[in-house]
Parts: structure tokens; sequence; C-alpha cells
């Protein structure tokens, strides 16, 4: 079967809650709530429908000193990490604080001045919180905007490595970094350009993609290409309207790129005027069957000759069907042919005995978390003793 040659983006480990994101760690999916955030039993209730989909972080937007002063309760009310989405504002910020939040999500270019965003790092750095640095195409600083004429992607990389330069020049080192676009292609070069200047991990998504299913392609479009490239710690998928359906869409761009796979893979062809099998009825019954099993295995059904055997083969689990009938594949080898009513109490059968196999030749693989009790307190520097900017030093 063919390898990626993947290589990660090397970048140091930055603890949020009980997660670390970075390094080796499996690239996180996160979502934002959509009501006020002091109404606490909406925020609360959306953060649970959240948790109970998939997410492992989650942000509140904390524009008012009455969202603030709730972020206790919510906290205790939920198991999520929390993170706390501040603009314009660093008071709030300040306030946010004080409250046992697990990040900080910032844009230092809109809280009027750098003297208010080393008040908030300072902050950050006596409590131990960690900060995303988000910066925006949309809301990019005019200093940098103006130097490029409008915001482009160097504008957006120089912005972050500017407010990343004040941060480590106030000891901070606890950083994400976001150069997030609505445009695909001057998000995907924001990134690429910062992948190669710095070491702290990355969050990464198209903002405001718009309305789902055109926005899944769009994000998809423009994660894919960075995921495939090592680049990514942390994702988000934004979608308008209930953020309940931006965690399917999240773990499906990972699947799909191969970079956290947490369910078996299913290879089906579209079917045509060859199909000799009930193709739709028999997927549709695997996926039921397959469903909650994070088995990183794939398994083809094709429904003809034409492309099943050399699908079946490449695949760890394949069926090439014929005249009702279907030839089972494992690891590329012929076992026994079945007629079409048996395949998928064949194929389940089978799937059982390779995740045995795998398990005790120690290769079965699934999309764990994981997770560290407190990596706040970890030395953050890497074995080189270098800190976020090794390109630039
Ligand atoms: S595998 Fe066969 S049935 Fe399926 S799309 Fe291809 S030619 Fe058609």
């Amino acid at each position: 079967m063919y390898k990626h040659p993947f290589q990660r983006h090397k970048t140091r480990e930055v603890g949020v809650g009980n997660l670390v994101i970075g390094g080796d760690n499996p690239i996180i999916v996160q979502s934002m709530t959509t009501p006020d955030t002091y109404n606490i039993d909406a925020t609360v209730a959306e953060i649970h429908r959240l948790e109970e989909a998939g997410c492992e972080l989650v942000r509140v937007t904390v524009p008012k000193a009455e969202d603030a002063a709730v972020l206790s309760e919510i906290k205790r009310r939920i198991k999520l990490p929390l993170i706390v989405d501040i603009h314009f504002d660093h008071k709030m910020a300040l306030a946010a604080m004080d409250h046992p939040i697990d990040k900080l999500r910032i844009n230092p270019g809109n809280l009027g001045g750098m003297d208010r965003f080393r008040l908030v790092l300072r902050k950050a750095k006596d409590k131990g919180i960690p900060m995303r640095i988000g910066v925006n195409a949309g809301s990019l600083e005019r200093e940098f905007a103006m130097k490029y004429g409008y915001p482009c992607p160097p504008a957006m990389v120089d912005s972050a490595i500017r407010y990343i330069e004040i941060a480590e020049e106030e000891g901070y080192h606890d950083i994400i970094v976001s150069l997030k676009s609505s445009d695909v292609l001057t998000a995907v070069e924001a990134y690429r350009m910062y992948a190669k200047l710095a070491n702290y991990p990355t969050h990464i998504g198209i903002t405001e993609a718009g309305k789902a299913p055109y926005a899944v392609t769009k994000s998809a479009c423009g994660l894919a290409p960075l995921l495939l490239e090592g680049i990514g710690d942390t994702i988000r998928i934004s979608l308008l309207g209930d953020p309940v359906p931006e965690i399917a869409a999240a773990f499906d761009i990972l699947q799909a790129t191969q970079r956290r796979v947490r369910r078996p893979e299913i290879i089906a062809c579209p079917t045509c005027g060859r199909l000799e099998i009930d193709l739709e009825k028999i997927i549709l019954q695997l996926e039921q069957r397959l469903a909650g099993r994070t088995t990183a295995i794939k398994i083809s059904v094709l429904g003809c000759v034409v492309n099943g055997p050399g699908e079946a083969r490449e695949a760890d689990l394949g069926i090439a069907a014929g005249g009702g009938k279907g030839m089972i594949f494992k690891r590329g080898e012929k076992l026994y042919t079945m007629p079409e009513s048996e395949m998928v109490d064949c194929l389940m059968k089978e799937i059982d005995i390779w995740e045995d196999e795998e398990r005790a030749a120690g290769r079965l693989q699934a999309g764990a978390v994981t997770f560290k009790t407190d990596s706040r307190e970890e030395d953050h520097d890497d074995a080189n003793g270098r800190v976020g900017l090794p390109l630039l030093k």
C-alpha cells in the first residue's frame, strides 16, 4: 500500500486543560458556542451537545463584563477545556483570567495598542494560561495592511511574527497561532509561510466559510493541503448556524487526509450500469454494523470486476463482486468466495479476525487523543533550546 511521505510541521507542545496541542499529539477538533455567553444554561447545553458530537475544545465569546462573570459557573458545568475569545477590550481578557479558563484567544491587533497586549501577556504568564494569537485577514492591523497594500499572506505572517516577538520579550511561550482568511488561497499561503518561520503550534481553519454544504467543501479545500503538508495542530470548521455539524465535518477531513483516522475507511464505487450486486444496501448495512468502531482499517466493496479485484488487493479487506457473488481479499491475498447475501456477515467476521491479528502484532491503530495531567509546568523549549522563531534568529 502507498505510504505518503508525511512530515509534520515540528511544533512545540502547549498544554490546554488536560490536552496537549502541537508536537506529535493528535490534531484537536474544536468549535465555538452561539448563545450569549451570559446565558449560562443555553451555553452549557450547546457545549454538552458539542461534546456528545466529539468536540474536544470549546470556545465562548466574552464581549461584556456579564459574560466574563459567568465563566467559573460555565467551567464548573462542563468537561471540555474552555477557551475564551476576546476582541477589542483587553479588560475582558484580564477579567476572564480571574476564572479557571484553559486558554485565551485574542487578536493583539485590535486591543488598542501593544501596551494592552503586554498587560494580557503578563497576566496569562502569571496564571499559566495559554493563548491563541489569532491573526485574521479581515481585521489585520492597519500598519501591516498598509505595508503591503492589502491583507495578503506576508502581511498576516509579519503581523503574527511581531506579536510572537512581543510575547517572547515578556517571557511568554504558551502560544498557538492562527492565520485565518475567508479566502482559501490566502489562508493556505499564510500558514505555509508561517510554518517555515516559527514552531508554535497552529490552529487552522477557513474563517467565515458560510453555509454547509459549500462551507464544508471550501474548508476541506483549504485545510487538506495544509494537513497533507503536516501543518495544523488544532482545527475548526466554521459553519453558519448550529456548530454541532462542524465536528463531524472536521473529523471527516482529518479521516480523509489520514491525519487522524478514528473509524474504518469504506471504499465503495459510485455504481454504474455494470453493477452486479445491491451495493447501496450492502454499504448501508456495513456502516450500521461498524458504527462506533474506531479501528483504522481500509475496507473496499466494489460492484463488479472492472476495479473490484485491484481495489480489494490494495485495501486491508476487500470484496470484488461479480455475478451475485464476491471474492474476499485480506492484505492483498484471496480468501474465499461467498454469495451476495453473506457478504456483510463475512466482512464483519473477517474484520474481527483482522483486528485480533493486528492487535497481537502491536499494529492496531485508533485515533486516540493524548492526554497529560498538567503540561503547563513543562519546559517548552525544544531539544536545541530554541524558542519560537528558530529561522528568524
Ligand atoms: S466498479 Fe464496476 S459497477 Fe462499480 S462503478 Fe466501476 S465499473 Fe461500475
